[in-house]
């Protein structure tokens, strides 16, 4: 018989039995906007604003950092846009902000750490982010990178909603912050996990370094158990959860973590439809049984229906 074609994307994620699961768009410049806008992305659920600071000399006005988010934002008119603070800092030192030799960079001041000395930077971005959600029409949210406790995503949303931003969320990518997602969904409205330093961290193996690439696998149980329990925090408090690390890019992962709980993915554009496609290949039971923690290894959804 004839094989059945690979369901195409069409801009709605949902898996074969129409559960739904938002693809949104990670972004980080106006044309990335534009191509994410072409491929059907529902929403943005990573805009990540380093790029406005990282080459500047001196930091971008408040007016500059609003025209600079606006052009990035206009493509998504009406669709809901998560939008990252300044996750700089270590690895990533930005000019006018000379810190202090680090002697171990990914644990030290970087993303909204930088802001707990400098709190008026924040605000000042946080300002130009709800002043571009204005102009540009989108359902606005923020979020901060780098969090590790439930008092620091409270104090960043107290932040946030005092520059009048009503959708307040934080990423997951410290151990520390999995651990007690509960707590910090508590006091947050969304929560996105990053997968990329939350296998960095959760396995101590940097994730720029080749020699230990092997140990950065975000299909280990240790890594899916924790996005299983963010994500049984998030279905207890009735909040979404999120992934926008790599790993939601991945048409093989990504039915075990909606098997997990997680309810969007954010990806970067050229992603979007084999993840959307790979999705609507199954259903929410064979997603879950993908997922199952007393595996050894995640059955890999797309690899045992190819098999
Ligand atoms: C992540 O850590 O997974 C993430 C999405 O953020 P970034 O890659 O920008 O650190
Ligand atoms: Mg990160």
């Amino acid at each position: 018989s004839a094989r059945t074609a690979r369901p195409k994307w069409d801009g709605v994620g949902r898996l074969a039995d129409g559960h739904r699961v938002k693809l949104l768009a990670n972004l980080g410049s106006a044309a990335d906007a534009t191509a994410a806008a072409a491929a059907g992305a529902e929403g943005v659920g990573l805009f990540r604003t380093e790029f406005c600071y990282l080459t500047a000399a001196s930091e971008p006005t408040e007016a500059e950092q609003r025209a600079a988010y606006a052009a990035v934002l206009a493509p998504f008119a009406g669709k809901p846009v998560v939008v990252r603070t300044l996750d700089a800092g270590s690895d990533k030192p930005l000019e006018f902000l000379p810190m202090g030799e680090e002697p171990n960079p990914a644990l030290g001041v970087r993303g909204l750490r930088v802001a707990f000395d400098r709190p008026e930077l924040l605000d000042r971005q946080l300002a130009a982010i709800a002043a571009a959600g204005a102009d540009t029409g989108v359902e606005l949210s923020v979020m901060a990178p780098m969090v590790a406790t439930a008092a620091e995503a409270e104090w960043f949303a107290s932040r946030a909603r005092a520059a009048g931003i009503a959708r307040v969320g934080v990423m997951i990518e410290v151990p520390a912050a999995a651990l007690c997602a509960d707590a910090i969904l508590a006091v947050v409205d969304f929560v996105s996990l990053g997968t990329n330093d939350l296998t960095q961290y959760v396995f101590a193996a940097d994730r720029q370094l080749g020699a230990v690439a092997a140990l950065n696998a975000p299909d280990q149980p240790a890594l899916l158990r924790l996005v299983g329990m963010v994500a049984e925090a998030g279905a207890a408090a009735g909040k979404p959860v999120g992934v926008c690390g790599e790993a939601a890019a991945d048409p093989a992962l990504a039915p075990v973590l909606v098997g997990l709980g997680v309810t969007s993915l954010s990806m970067n554009a050229v992603a979007l439809a084999g993840v959307g496609s790979a999705l609507r290949e199954v259903d929410l039971a064979t997603c879950r049984a993908g997922a199952r923690p007393d595996r050894p290894l995640p059955v890999r959804v797309a690899e045992r229906s190819a098999g």
